[in-house]
């Protein structure tokens, strides 16, 4: 656990139909259909992953998991890890201190009904915190959080009470007992592939596979060079991912991953390990 090899965390957003019907308000068949492809893109990811016996991360919004409790209780079968990520995928930023809690609340409910699991992990929807949303991860017996970009391949502590002023430094507040799995948009499919139109918003998406392939490949080629042991963090989405041509390019990269040393964990086993090679907040 504590050696110097590299380490990937696949995780995958499975979104599927709550993004669309809740921060895009969508009531278009069109649109739902295309976060109904998710549950496709998870069947196939699940057989992806038997196949080269990987384990992974799935963060599931509520209304994912009651959607698809199938899905959900097949991804835990297969030994993979479920994290929080809202109930109908809300930005936390814009919810009031009372409801981000019932989200929180609604969401552990959702697992805890159909698949008697509780997370310890939590994601939250668009990577966008509330100035609340580690304390009430805290409450709620979460052992790490994956939402924040103050770092790349290691994973650090968050912390509390941060303070911003127009006329002076940024004050850093405490660190508390959470530790975060850093993300970034570059290790992200969706901004990569997704097109989306949708009111003012317009994303081209599109990538060719052999683009993303060579950003992600050679962010683990840095990692592996300049930090040992690091933790590279990939974010994926089945309704996203799941098309041929990238589940075609997210099996060479596992396999060039694999090649090159690597190896694949859960992000609640990869926080662990942090805690125990770090044990300044203990
Ligand atoms: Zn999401």
């Amino acid at each position: 656990m504590s050696d110097n090899r590299p380490t990937i965390c696949l995780s995958f957003d499975f979104d599927a139909i709550s993004i669309w019907v809740g921060p895009y308000a969508a009531t278009s068949p069109g649109l739902i259909s295309r976060g109904e492809f998710g549950a496709v893109g998870v069947e196939r990811i699940l057989a992806l992953l038997e196949r080269y016996a990987v384990p992974a991360t799935f963060f599931i919004p509520g209304h994912t998991v009651e959607t698809y409790p199938d899905h959900t209780r097949a991804i835990v079968a297969a030994g993979h890890e479920v994290g929080h990520h809202g109930y109908l995928h809300e930005k936390p930023g814009e919810l009031s201190e009372v409801e981000e809690r019932r989200v929180m609340e609604r969401g552990l409910e959702a697992f805890e009904t159909v698949a008697g699991v509780r997370p310890t992990g939590y994601r939250s929807p668009s990577w966008d915190n509330s100035t609340h949303t580690v304390d009430l991860l805290l409450e709620h017996g979460f052992r790490y959080e994956s939402s924040l970009m103050a770092d790349d391949f290691t994973p650090y502590w968050c912390r509390t009470g941060d303070r911003h002023q127009p006329d002076g430094p940024f004050h850093f507040g405490t660190p508390i007992d959470l530790v975060e799995m850093p993300v970034s948009w570059i290790l992200d499919d969706f901004p990569h592939f997704e097109f989306l139109s949708v009111g003012a918003k317009v994303m081209p998406g599109l990538s060719a596979p052999s683009k993303v392939e060579e950003i992600w490949w050679d962010e683990f080629t840095f990692m592996t060079r300049y930090v040992p042991g690091g933790v590279m963090t990939i974010t994926m989405h089945p309704q996203v991912i799941g098309r041929g041509h990238r589940m075609l390019m997210l099996e060479s990269l596992i396999e060039r991953f694999r090649e090159n040393g690597a190896h694949f964990s859960r992000m609640d086993m990869a926080a662990e390990a942090f805690r125990s090679r770090d044990s300044a907040n203990s």
